[in-house]
Formats: C-alpha cells, structure tokens, sequence
C-alpha cells in the first residue's frame, strides 16, 4: 500500500474492528486499492456482493486524508441495507468523521459532541 495510505487505513480499520455499527457487517469485506490512469489511485473497500473506490491521493496531509478514508468507508457501507457504521453513542444516526482543530475526529451531526479520534473509537 502506498505510505500515505498506511495510517489512514490502520486507523479507519480499527475503529471499523472495535466501534459499534447497526445490523450485521459484510462478510468479506476488505479494503480495495488500484492504480488509475491518470487520477493516480483508487481506494475503497469490496466484498465479492459490492465494490466501491474512488480517487485518492496520499499525498494529502495525514489527518485529511484519514477523514476522507472513514466518508470513503462509510460510503461504501451505505450499499448494504442492514449496516450502519459506526453508531453515535446514544443516538440512531451515524458519526460524521470531521477535521477538527488539525484532527482526524468523529462527531455527532446532532449535538457536536467528539466521542474521539478516528482510530481511537472503542478503545
Ligand atoms: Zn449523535
């Protein structure tokens, strides 16, 4: 995987392994990298139902491209119907991942409270 991609994806992928969401995760999911011509790359996650990707640079700053890796993730999620993720403590909706004060954050869309880091959900 290429540098920039590395701690966004560890990041994304633990809260994803630790932070409850809604219903019953996709089997098989993983993430899902490839080279594009001339946009540079896509990156996204797949089960063998559902594929989602979209352009990429991992020359973005860190905590930026973290916050685009969760809405990635998140966007590929919204396909399935019954999983949500991950669950705002309290709440039916979502988190919204957010840059917040040069983090990496997730926030609730309600009432702004920041429940932690993007990396640091559940821990
Ligand atoms: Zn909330």
């Amino acid at each position: 995987m290429p540098g920039g991609f590395g701690e966004p994806c560890a990041r994304v992928g633990r809260d994803l392994l630790r932070a409850p969401g809604t219903g019953v995760p996709p089997a098989g999911l993983r993430w899902d990298l490839s080279v594009d011509t001339p946009s540079g790359f896509l990156l996204g996650m797949a089960t063998d139902a559902l594929r989602f990707a979209r352009g990429a640079d991992p020359a973005l700053p860190p905590e930026r491209l973290t916050v685009w890796t969760a809405e990635t993730v998140q966007d590929h999620l919204a396909g399935y119907e019954f999983f949500q993720w991950p669950s705002c403590p309290g709440h039916t909706h979502l988190l919204k991942p957010v840059l917040a004060a040069g983090e990496a954050r997730w926030r609730c869309p309600a009432d702004g409270r920041e429940p932690g880091r993007i990396g640091d959900l559940g821990a």
